[in-house]
């Protein structure tokens, strides 16, 4: 059994990892090369996975059992076409190419399932889009329709300048000059991601994994967070409506907002482990990097697979600077309980970048975050040229 990640990041090579577990080998590819997966296997390939001609090449070459998508920016349509030709992609190359864009995901949601989301428009030039920020009224989030850990994102205030809203979102897009959607703010309770998992025997959600986002990135996670049961139950009613459209298996991150008046809405969904799972790595018996990998190779997942064994959170470690990292602080680190590290291994540190992230437990969920928060303000990175 062979499988080709593409794209092979910190989350990509938590599933590398487990897969090796099976038994299975792994070829990881990616944009650039040393990139975290493959570092933990010895079958490496870097290319350009938007580039349709390229992406091919590798299919072809590969020849994988399964392809297993770990981030957005692939050439959707030609997985599309591999698919058709017999190639299995994970969950389906119609989840790739609709989970892409926030445009493909947000109208299958809303317009095709009719779950409640924020109001939102869709806005191609300047024009549409001060159209669109009318419509929606404020005060709104802008993003660009293909952009992931917050890049491109803003919120235009009451009085705040929309046309820099607009061109923050142009300028920061994953591919330039890309559409940009409009949603009204949603003054959430609280946001959570719930982990779901589509397999063999049905679909099983994992405990609801609450979260802290900074610029539409995120920063700390923990599970379980506390839900009412009605919340609840409509969350495990959208997410299971969502991974059934999407079909195929996997494990989704499915990610509502809640209301003070415990109103659920869908937000988005991560047809593939989500970082915000990153903490079932020390909270459940079975972490998401495993549930997927079980999935997709028509395995087993058991109810008691996905209990909270411990309260549990993490926190990451972003780097400062621009340059090849090194991490000191790991003793201090790790001196506190329970504590754990992943150190991701990435070749180059920029202001912003997830290099690390430390994971603990507690009696509480407010315990297990501040053993978590202070093991990662214990690792200090930093740079070579
Ligand atoms: P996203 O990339 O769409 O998941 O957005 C990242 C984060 O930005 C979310 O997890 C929220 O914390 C925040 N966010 C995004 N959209 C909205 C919205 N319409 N209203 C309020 N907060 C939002």
């Amino acid at each position: 059994m062979r499988i080709l990640l593409l794209g092979s990041g910190e989350l990509g090579r938590e599933v590398a990892l487990e897969a090796a577990r099976l038994g299975v080998e792994v070829v990881a590819a990616d944009r650039y090369d040393d990139a975290p997966a493959m570092r933990v296997t010895p079958h490496r390939r870097v290319l350009d996975m938007t580039d349709p001609v390229a992406l091919r090449a590798l299919v072809e070459q590969v020849r994988p059992d399964l392809v297993v998508p770990e981030v957005e920016a692939l050439a959707t349509e030609e997985l599309l076409a591999l698919e058709a030709e017999g190639f299995r992609v994970v969950p389906t190359a119609r989840a790739a190419r609709l989970t892409m864009d926030r445009e493909g995901i947000r109208r299958l949601a809303a317009e095709e399932l009719g779950l409640a989301t924020s109001p939102y428009r869709f806005a191609s030039t300047e024009r549409e889009f001060l159209e669109a920020v009318e419509q929606v009224g404020r005060p709104c989030v802008v993003k660009p329709v293909m952009s992931s850990s917050g890049k491109g994102q803003s919120t235009v205030g009451a009085e705040g300048d929309a046309s820099a809203a607009w061109v923050y979102a142009r300028d920061n897009a994953r591919v330039k000059g890309q559409n940009v959607i409009v949603e009204g703010f949603v003054d959430f309770a609280y946001e959570v991601t719930l982990l779901t998992v589509r397999h063999a025997a049905g679909v099983t959600v994992c405990p609801p994994v609450g979260h802290v986002q900074v610029d539409g990135d995120y920063r700390e996670s923990w599970q379980p967070h506390p839900m009412s049961e009605a919340a609840l139950s409509r969350g495990i009613e959208i997410a299971t409506q969502v991974v059934d459209a999407l079909g195929g298996h996997g494990l989704f991150g499915v990610e509502l907002f809640v209301t003070a008046a415990d109103e659920v809405l869908f937000s988005e969904v991560s047809p593939r482990p989500h970082d915000t799972g990153m903490v079932t790595m020390v909270s459940q018996p079975v972490s998401e990097f495993a549930l997927h990998v079980r999935a997709i190779l028509g395995l087993p997942v058991r109810p008691d697979d996905v209990v909270v064994t411990r309260p549990s959170a993490s926190a990451v470690v972003l780097g400062t600077e621009t340059g090849v990292p090194s991490y000191d602080g790991l003793v201090d680190a790790l001196a506190g309980e329970t504590v754990q590290l992943r150190v991701f291994g990435k070749p180059t540190s920029h202001p912003g970048r997830r290099l690390a992230v430390a994971l603990a437990q507690g009696d509480s969920v407010e315990q297990a975050r501040e053993r978590a928060r202070a093991a990662a303000a214990a690792v200090r990175v930093t740079v070579a040229d």
